[in-house]
């Protein structure tokens, strides 16, 4: 006779686990790795990585320091994921073995003070004009940020809107991001749009969920998602934040990328603008969350590629990974400044007058590097941009 009673149900499966589970090992993730082609080390592989947090999960190898260090060293550039032809996705894997490291092993002082300041964006102000004030007189070994720009540009209203689109500020950016958000807001104001930074908003959480913090990350989302409840489109300056502000915004309301969004309406509005020419040679950084998680480098590339008498070298040193890594540039400045190393010897070579880049991380750790002017595309592009002078009048016959 059957029995009566039910079969038990299966447990769910770790979700750590099952997002290894998807890796094959075949290797090809391999060449695109920084950390890899730095130490030709299996651990300091994506496979590696992922074999090891897959095996922390399963309890079948206990964590040591070395292991972590192993994790502690991957950039979360996700240039595995974007080649990995198995569909891994390493970002989330990251993230969930940060989360469990953070339980083994709590984060340390520094890490803790800059997620606490980047909670709270009016601090980080507070905090960044302490810093810019100070910066001449510290030594350079506690200047690990450029100092902030003081002078900052007003922005240009649109005198005629026929749109208004919300923009998402961020934590560090709502400092060195200023002059930015002029040049965004002045573009656009060309095109008819309003730019409008709804109140409430805060960091995306990023900085927090690479570095294991899910739940701080969890409480920033929550914030923003009500702080863009009532705005269909967002548009996000910094290609590191897109992903996190993207995750946190109701069904409602879909985050875009400011190049993508411009390449769009340029499209759109031909006869309204036009591209001040004249020679200039620049070179292009094109961040790691650029290239493979928001992917707008076909955006850039297009806009950058109709200014006439620019000329665009980009800079693909190594992996193109500058290093900075989110915190990481902070808390280990020198193995950031290694992977930074080639890119400046490349943007030195390149006799380029300044240098662009969509990451406010990278920006800043470049910055820190160079006397080259470090730009978002988007402030050299509003200098590019401007209305089509209108007709010269017929001359008067006497
Ligand atoms: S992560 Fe993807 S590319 Fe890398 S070894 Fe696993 S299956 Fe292959
Ligand atoms: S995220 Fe970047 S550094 Fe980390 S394993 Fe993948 S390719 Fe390597």
């Amino acid at each position: 006779m059957p029995s009566a009673l039910p079969s038990p149900r299966p447990a769910a499966p770790d979700p750590l686990v099952a997002l290894a589970d998807r890796c094959v090992q075949c290797g090809l993730c391999l060449p695109a790795c920084p950390t890899y082609a730095e130490s030709r080390i299996e651990a300091e592989s994506p496979r590696g990585r992922i074999a090891l947090a897959r095996a922390w999960a399963l309890g079948t190898v206990e964590a040591t320091s070395t292991g972590e260090d192993h994790l502690d060293r991957c950039l979360g550039c996700r240039s595995c994921e974007a080649v990995c032809p198995a569909g891994v996705e390493y970002g989330a894997l990251l993230v969930e073995a940060r989360a469990r490291q953070r339980e083994r092993r709590p984060a340390g002082v520094r890490q803790r003070t800059i997620e606490a300041l980047a909670a709270r964006p009016s601090l980080m102000a507070l905090a960044l004009r302490a810093y810019g004030w100070l910066h001449p007189f510290l030594p350079a070994r506690w200047r690990p940020l450029p100092a902030p720009p003081r002078a900052m540009t007003r922005p240009s209203p649109a005198l005629s809107a026929e749109d208004t689109v919300a923009l998402f500020v961020g934590c560090a950016a709502g400092i060195y991001e200023a002059n930015l958000r002029s040049a965004a807001s002045r573009c656009l104001a060309m095109l008819g749009v309003r730019l409008h930074a709804p109140d409430g908003q805060t960091c995306c959480g990023s900085l927090h969920a690479h570095a294991g913090d899910t739940r701080g990350a969890a409480r920033l989302a929550e914030r923003n998602r009500q702080a863009f409840a009532s705005t269909p489109i967002v548009l996000t300056l910094a290609s590191g934040c897109h992903e996190a502000v993207a995750r946190a915004l109701p069904p409602s309301a879909h985050a875009v990328d400011a190049l993508d969004f411009l390449a769009e309406r340029l499209a759109t509005r031909a006869g309204a603008w036009r591209w001040r020419s004249g020679p200039e040679r620049v070179a292009l950084h094109l961040p790691c969350t650029q290239r493979n998680v928001v992917r707008s480098v076909g955006s850039l590339r297009a806009l950058l590629s109709a200014i006439p008498g620019l000329e665009v070298v980009e800079l693909d040193a190594g992996h193109g990974c500058c290093g900075a890594s989110g915190a990481q540039m902070l808390e280990d400045r020198a193995r950031a400044e290694t992977f930074r190393a080639p890119l400046l010897q490349q943007l030195a070579d390149s006799g380029a007058t300044r240098l662009l880049s969509a990451n406010l991380g990278c920006r800043l750790h470049f910055a820190n590097g160079t006397q080259v002017t470090v730009q978002h595309p988007l402030e050299f592009l509003a200098e590019r941009l401007e209305a089509p002078a209108s007709p010269r009048p017929p001359a008067v016959a006497d």
